[in-house]
This record gives structure tokens, C-alpha cells and sequence, in this order.
């Protein structure tokens, strides 16, 4: 597995010529994840899934290249609490696509849309650059993580870990709750305030409808806490699991999509 940003041309070339290229485009946002979470943590989520799943995808001969995150996203539900950042789905969907077609000039045209955050209006923004990408003929795209369809995110994310959960009510478990901050204590656990989630207690009497069809916002919604579900449920051990198994799973969804790499382009 290469970082784009870290190779030289020839290294890209070499690449792009073997017909085995697959280049990951984690996607994320800057939104509040509740007082324990940092504003990045989608897109951190999105990095280290990308690195889980890329052994995967290269044991069966594809090459891959993790480009430089977008760490900017459409985030209107969580717009009020300070520190979350909001593009027009209009601007990431160019984001997107302008990407593509710039991997695409030099052969890169086989692109997984990796998405950490969970938005309506995000993800229809990723779906459409994705579709924009394809009518222009630009390769083979796949948008997975969270996606504007349910089944698809549902065999990214929630396959196969919700038997990990110690949470009270693991139907409750959203936004900056036990997933979220299980992943962050094992990935990146300097970033979450460790002292202040053993004083926050669940917050599991919230609107599932109007959170899970954006409504309502977060601020309003959680009662100005910016959380679903019980944060104190989370711990690094389930982290470490849920990460194995969600990079399983999202190397999977991308196998069944395309199988083995075959050539696309001279
Ligand atoms: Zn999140």
C-alpha cells in the first residue's frame, strides 16, 4: 500500500501501467463528535479503514494507493456547535469528481470513495460525483463506508460487530456513542478526552427518526451534548475489532463489486 502524496511520478506511472491500480479516496468531515471526540474524527476513520482494507484488496493482486484525504464534507446537522465546518454538497461533489478525473488522466481510473461520516446530503454528494465520473467514462467507481444506500453501509459498518457492543441499548448507539468512541480509543486515543467520558452518561432518549432523517438538528436533538448512545461503553479492545472486521468487510464489498483486477487500460 502507497500514499499518493508520498511517491514520485515515475512510482505513479509504474503503477498506473501494471493494470492493477485500486486508489482509495477516504472521505471525511470536520463535525463535534460530543466533548470526549475531535472534530476530525470521521476522516480519521476513514484513513484507518482504508489501511485496514488495503492488505486485503492486495492479496488478490490489486495495487493500492490511498490518496490524501478529504477532510472537508457537508455537515449541516451539527452546524451549531462550534468548530463544525459545512460545504455545499455542490462543492464536494466537484471536489470529487475533479479528483477523479485528474487519477483518470494518468491512468488511475479505478476509484474507491471511502466515506466516514454519515450525512444525507454528503453522501448524495459523493453518489453523484460518483455517477457524474461514470457517465464521463472515467474508469470504474465505487463509493462504500457510509453511502446513500443502507444495505451497502450496513455490509461496510454494521456486519459482524454487534456482538461487540456493551451498550444498554445498542439500537441507541449513533453519532460520538460506544462505535465511534470504541474506534477512537484503540486508533487514535491522544485525541479523545479520556477524563471526560467517564462523566458522560448515555443519551439514549433521542428522536431515532429525526436524528436518522436529519430533521433535526444535533444541538436540539441531544440536548446540546452533541452524542447518541453511551460513550462510556466504548473501550480500545472492541476498537480493535470493529476496525479489523469494518476493513474485512469494505474490502469485500469492493472484491464483489470488480473480483480480481484485470487490465482496464494499456
Ligand atoms: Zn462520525
Amino acid at each position: 500500500m502507497q500514499r499518493l502524496a508520498e511517491i514520485p511520478f515515475p512510482e505513479v506511472e509504474r503503477v498506473a501501467r501494471s493494470g492493477h491500480a485500486l486508489v482509495i479516496l477516504p472521505v471525511g468531515v470536520v463535525e463535534e463528535h460530543g466533548a470526549h471526540l475531535p472534530l476530525g474524527l470521521d476522516s480519521f476513520a476513514a484513513e484507518v479503514y482504508a489501511e485496514v482494507a488495503a492488505p486485503h484488496l492486495e492479496e488478490i493482486g490489486y495495487e493500492v494507493v490511498i490518496a490524501p484525504t478529504i477532510s472537508y464534507g457537508v455537515a449541516r446537522a451539527a452546524i451549531d456547535f462550534p468548530g463544525t465546518l459545512s460545504l455545499e454538497p455542490q462543492t464536494l461533489k466537484s471536489l470529487v469528481a475533479e479528483i477523479g478525473r485528474s487519477l483518470a488522466r494518468h491512468g488511475l481510473n479505478r476509484l474507491v470513495i471511502l466515506n466516514g461520516h454519515r450525512d444525507l446530503h454528503h453522501m448524495q454528494a459523493l453518489d453523484d460525483a460518483r455517477a457524474t465520473l461514470v457517465e464521463e467514462n472515467t474508469g470504474q467507481i465505487l463509493c462504500v463506508g457510509f453511502t446513500s444506500d443502507p444495505a451497502l453501509t450496513a455490509a461496510c459498518y454494521r456486519e459482524g460487530i454487534g456482538e461487540f457492543s456493551r451498550s444498554a441499548r445498542p439500537d441507541r448507539e449513533g453519532h460520538g456513542g460506544e462505535w465511534e468512541t470504541s474506534l477512537a480509543l484503540h486508533a487514535f486515543p491522544d485525541l479523545v478526552k479520556q477524563d471526560i467520558v467517564q462523566g458522560l452518561e448515555p443519551n439514549f432518549d433521542y428522536d431515532v427518526e429525526a436524528f436518522r432523517g436529519e430533521t433535526k438538528d444535533y444541538r436540539s436533538l441531544s440536548n446540546g451534548s452533541g452524542y447518541f448512545g453511551s460513550p462510556q461503553s466504548g473501550n480500545a479492545e472492541t476498537g480493535k475489532k470493529i476496525l479489523a472486521i469494518r476493513g474485512r468487510n469494505i474490502a469485500g464489498v469492493i472484491l464483489k463489486a470488480w473480483g480480481e483486477p484485470k487490465k482496464i487500460r494499456d
